[in-house]
């Protein structure tokens, strides 16, 4: 029960790895707030019971966002952990993205990040301690075609989580975690867009050098493990958990030298 006493908010913690999270940091003792637009929230929030509580809330709306972390704080305190999980993705180049994509995935992304961050400092502050945790991607050190917007708000998600780390330490640790694919509903929904989802999954697997994808429950256990009283360690950096994709020098003609 290493979170007992805490509370921690989880945006797009309805399902997918906000879940997972939401999940954990209950079953440590923790009191958790799953902020998400997905009613499916609420199932989840009821079946954990005592401590736990949905809110309907776009995080990439400040007058929500504001309402939402003052909720939090009447009815469970805090936060102490704010884990800005939200995320969406289109796929696209720049030249086909319209206006109306770009500031979109830009919002929830990276703004939303920015909103919640700035609404849960100060009360942060007022507790004398605070984590945040960023996800972000792989993507935002490899790339792959047509994610121009993805790849964009992942990598500007670490110079937020530098300068909140150096603007608020050493009370206020912040750190983004980069994960590789991830079984979730987002990856689900994303190999549907293709005529063989079998085959993308599978490619999907072999990408990575431990020949699967990672499950929403491993990367919630690299999140607790930042943000807990074994983390203290980690800030201002990205932490990626990946089955090692990305490390392969792709292009060449020769398995072995
Ligand atoms: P997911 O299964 O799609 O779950 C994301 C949740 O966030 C959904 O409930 C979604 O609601 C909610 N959400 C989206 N926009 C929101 C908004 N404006 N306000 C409030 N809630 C909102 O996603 P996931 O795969 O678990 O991904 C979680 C995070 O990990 C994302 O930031 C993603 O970019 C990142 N990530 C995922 C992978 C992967 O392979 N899955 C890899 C690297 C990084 P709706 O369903 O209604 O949109």
């Amino acid at each position: 029960m290493q979170f007992e006493g805490k509370t921690v908010v989880v945006t797009g913690g309805a399902k997918g790895i906000g879940s997972a999270c939401t999940r954990a940091f209950h079953k440590e003792g923790a009191s958790v707030a799953v902020l998400d637009r997905d009613a499916g929230g609420i199932e989840l929030a009821d079946s954990l019971g005592a401590r736990a509580i949905f809110i309907h809330c776009d995080v990439s709306r400040e007058a929500e966002v504001s309402a939402a972390m003052s909720e939090v704080s009447s009815l469970l305190g805090g936060p102490d952990i704010l884990v800005n999980n939200a995320g969406i993705q289109r796929y696209t180049t720049v030249t086909e993205t319209t206006e109306e994509e770009w500031d979109l995935v830009m919002n929830v992304n990276l703004k939303s990040a920015f909103l919640c961050a700035k609404h849960a400092i100060p009360r942060m502050q007022e507790r004398g301690a605070g984590v945040i945790v960023n996800i972000s991607s792989v993507q935002a050190f490899i790339s792959q075609k047509t994610v121009a917007p993805y790849v964009t708000s992942k990598t500007a998600l670490l110079g937020l989580t530098r300068s909140i780390a150096v603007d608020y330490g050493p009370q206020i640790r912040c750190v983004a975690v980069c994960p590789g694919t991830v079984d979730t509903p987002m990856l689900r929904d994303a190999i549907q867009l293709s005529p063989d989802p079998e085959a993308v999954y599978q490619e999907c697997m072999d990408m990575h050098l431990v020949k699967r994808i990672g499950t929403p429950e491993e990367v919630a256990a690299l999140i607790l493990l930042v943000a807990g009283p074994q983390g203290g360690f980690f800030t201002g950096q990205a932490i990626r958990i990946d089955g090692g994709l990305g490390i392969t020098i792709a292009g060449s003609k020769r398995e072995e030298f």
